[in-house]
């Protein structure tokens, strides 16, 4: 399925979530869920307006998650079967790296550089909680090199690999677009979206 497809399918599995949906309470019964247990931690997550980003299971999505707006409530959607084949802190990460695309405004205004940023902020803020050490980091590079790349902004897998490295490694709490020690590959063609 494409791309496109996909969003628009998801658009409308989401939203059917949510037509029976009438109270807060009930959002809780469609699968939305402001707690969520993720490699032996209770993940939470704010957006950039300090709403709570609610996380869902959809074991249909193509990826192992994603970040979105649905009826303008900040949302991850996670493919739980998927995550559970991937280590512990692994699946912290990419959890991490979802609610990063809220907490930066991404899923508003996603630029060439989203992915990249959103990848060392999951690995920033992995650090200073003291949920990741570097073995783990380095731990995730089998996993990331196998990945292609994208034309919208995630690197080729070992390159992205290399570089939650560097992120790790950079003194800066803040720096999340140009981590020391790491020498981007010349930028992709064009910008679509996040992921
Ligand atoms: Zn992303």
């Amino acid at each position: 399925m494409g791309r496109a497809a996909r969003w628009v399918l998801l658009s409308i599995i989401a939203t059917a979530g949510f037509a029976n949906a009438g109270s807060v309470k009930a959002e809780s019964a469609a699968g939305l869920q402001a707690r969520i247990q993720l490699g032996g931690h209770e993940m939470t997550c704010r957006d950039f307006r300090g709403q709570t980003v609610r996380a869902i299971h959809m074991d249909d999505l193509g990826d192992v998650a994603h970040a979105r707006i649905v009826n303008r409530m900040p949302i991850i959607t996670l493919n739980k079967r998927r995550l559970d084949t991937l280590p512990d802190k692994l699946q912290i990460f990419f959890y991490q790296h979802e609610c990063a695309h809220h907490i930066l405004g991404h899923v508003f205004y996603p630029t060439q550089t989203s992915e990249n940023e959103a990848d060392c902020y999951a690995i920033k803020v992995g650090r200073r909680e003291a949920v990741f050490g570097r073995e783990d980091v380095e731990a995730f590079a089998p996993y990331i090199s196998v990945s292609r790349g994208s034309p919208f902004g995630h690197l080729p897998g070992p390159a992205r690999a290399q570089r939650l490295l560097a992120c790790f490694d950079d003194p800066s709490e803040e720096n999340i677009a140009e981590p020391a020690g790491f020498t981007p590959p010349p930028p992709p063609v064009l910008a679509e979206g996040v992921r």
